[in-house]
């Protein structure tokens, strides 16, 4: 079934929301931040369910969705979610998907020889699912004209050969069909510290979620955006950016990195993107002065 696209238009630049999955997960804020106090989810369950947190069953919700962003006739793919088809034997969430991704795409007006650019803001599993598609037996990229971007530092620590995985490592089989397919028919773009796109969007090394995670920064007639990707994974990172998720590589990069980019949204008024927020999906924040941050308003897109 089709997800219509909910768009936003931010300066000369529109930005849509494209689903891939939005649904029960199996997480508990235990398991994906645990440094979250059981008290705070609790004590905000009024407003956290049911678009961030199911507090009948005690576990978070999933949303999975790529940011489509048309800037100056070019059409920009941020994050492809998990992909269908795809092999993941330690992490069954992201396993044997069957979503109506590309339909959801096309209804947003755009079919994969469309897409120009793709970003990926980091190698995780959920962030790459859809660079690739199965082809027979061969996983193929699924945006056949574009140039991916990836981020050097990520692209060096996600290959199995260079950076050896630990056991049971949830990320397994995910440069082989996700990243390695993309390299050999040479559509791979690695950049580091800073890449220009055009005279709205930059995109820029934020490490610490991951050693090469991302922020594409947009600026356009008087409005401006950070996508921070998983840098920002949950409204409770927001009121303590102190709380990293479970799958912060670098735990105090990663809190400096969040708190840098709250403070800098608050202080220019930036409309700040994550990977996985459900509800409206973007928010404005303020900063609360103590340390924490508030969400101020919501970005005008349909909850999902
Ligand atoms: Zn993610």
């Amino acid at each position: 079934m089709v997800t219509e696209p909910a768009r936003v238009l931010l300066g000369d630049v529109e930005v849509t929301r494209v689903q891939e999955y939005a649904g029960e997960s199996p997480a508990t804020p235990g398991f994906l931040f645990p440094e979250s106090s059981p008290a705070y989810w609790a004590d905000n369950a009024g407003w956290l369910d049911p678009d961030f947190y199911d507090a009948t069953r005690g576990t978070l919700r999933t949303v999975l969705h790529t940011w489509l962003i048309r800037s100056q006739g070019t059409i920009i793919l941020l994050d492809t979610g998990a992909g269908n088809g795809k092999e993941r034997p330690y992490a069954p969430v992201y396993a044997h998907h069957d979503t109506a991704y590309l339909d959801n795409l096309r209804a947003a007006g755009v079919s994969p020889d469309h897409v120009d650019i793709v970003i990926n803001t980091h190698l995780h599993v959920d962030h790459v699912g859809w660079n690739t598609s199965l082809n027979g037996r061969d996983w193929v990229p699924t945006f056949p004209n574009a140039r991916y971007l990836i981020c050097e530092p990520d692209f060096l620590f996600w290959d199995p050969i260079r950076t050896p995985r630990p056991p049971g490592d949830g990320n397994q089989n995910v440069f082989e069909d996700s990243v390695q397919p993309l390299q050999r028919a040479g559509l791979i773009d690695l950049w580091a510290g800073e890449h220009p796109i055009n005279s709205e969007l930059v995109l820029q090394a934020e490490p610490g979620h991951t050693p090469g995670s991302s922020v594409l920064r947009l600026q356009s007639g008087g409005t401006g955006a950070l996508f921070v990707g998983d840098i920002l994974h949950s409204p409770v990172q927001i009121g303590n950016p102190d709380i990293n998720s479970c799958f912060c590589e670098d735990p105090a990069m990663a809190r400096a990195a969040r708190r840098r980019l709250l403070a800098e949204a608050a202080d220019r008024s930036l409309l700040v993107f994550p990977g996985h927020f459900g509800g409206h999906s973007a928010c404005h924040v303020d900063d609360s002065g103590d340390g924490a941050f508030i969400i101020r308003d919501w970005a005008d897109l349909a909850r999902i």
